[in-house]
């Protein structure tokens, strides 16, 4: 190991607050490579508007649900993992474990070289990673938004670029979650604005977020960036609900 200032403060820190994993509190790593080896990767995609699992091959939407503007999710694991479900609530909630961007976005990476459709960024000039943005209340909040986060590290895997104030949360809505599906609709409609839409004219764009529920949030947010010249979006998160 090379050694270095960031390195020197690892030490430290991990001397007076030592990490300990998530699942079975081994100390070291926030989640062990034990804990992390035993999660389950999802090797399909599923069409993003059914509610029972159905799975899809070269379209990433079921024949019903082609009109949609959002064409196909790429969904690394389940969040009814009881790990999965722990590690995104810390990252997320107190006590906002940032760090945890980095497991969380490889539980992606392992579930794009599971199903092989590495090619799905190809031609890379024209792909674009877009994290889902949240209200500016929101981010000061947490500190940091946990989907641009996880887009930075997987735009350098996969050499991608990624923009994360381009496409902007205009609307303080209230947590998806909270709420029923018809509701969710109503609640994130026209939150979403493109402020450079030049930028994303006929680009291929990846929405990044690290839960998908009901698809409302992204299906807005794919509405917006279609109406604003992007040619094809799709999602890409870390657990489907
Ligand atoms: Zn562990
Ligand atoms: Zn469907």
């Amino acid at each position: 190991m090379k050694f270095s200032f960031l390195n020197f403060k690892k030490f430290f820190l991990d001397l007076f607050w030592p990490q300990f994993c998530l699942g079975c509190q081994k100390e070291g790593d926030l989640i062990c490579s034990d804990c992390f080896s035993l999660i389950e990767i999802l090797e399909y995609q599923f069409c993003p508007f059914c509610k029972t699992a159905q799975r899809v091959l070269d379209k990433g939407a079921c024949a019903a649900h082609q009109s949609k503007n959002l064409k196909g999710l790429f969904a690394a694991t389940s969040y009814q993992n009881f790990l999965v479900k722990r590690l995104l609530k810390s990252f997320k909630y107190q006590p906002f474990l940032k760090t945890l961007a980095k497991p969380l976005t490889d539980l992606i990476i392992v579930h794009f070289l599971l199903i092989d459709k590495k090619k799905i960024f190809q031609p890379v000039d024209n792909s674009l990673f877009i994290p889902i943005p949240l209200f500016s209340s929101r981010y000061k909040w947490r500190g940091f938004n946990q989907a641009e986060e996880i887009a930075k590290i997987l735009s350098l895997y996969f050499r991608i670029p990624y923009q994360s104030d381009n496409l902007i949360k205009i609307k303080k809505t209230q947590p998806q979650t909270e709420l029923k599906a018809i509701e969710r609709e109503e609640n994130i409609k026209n939150a979403f604005k493109v402020s450079l839409p030049k930028d994303i004219q006929g680009k291929k764009i990846f929405l990044i977020d690290d839960i998908f529920t009901t698809g409302a949030t992204m299906e807005e947010a794919a509405k917006t960036l279609k109406q604003a010249g992007a040619r094809e979006v799709l999602g890409i998160t870390v657990a489907r609900e």
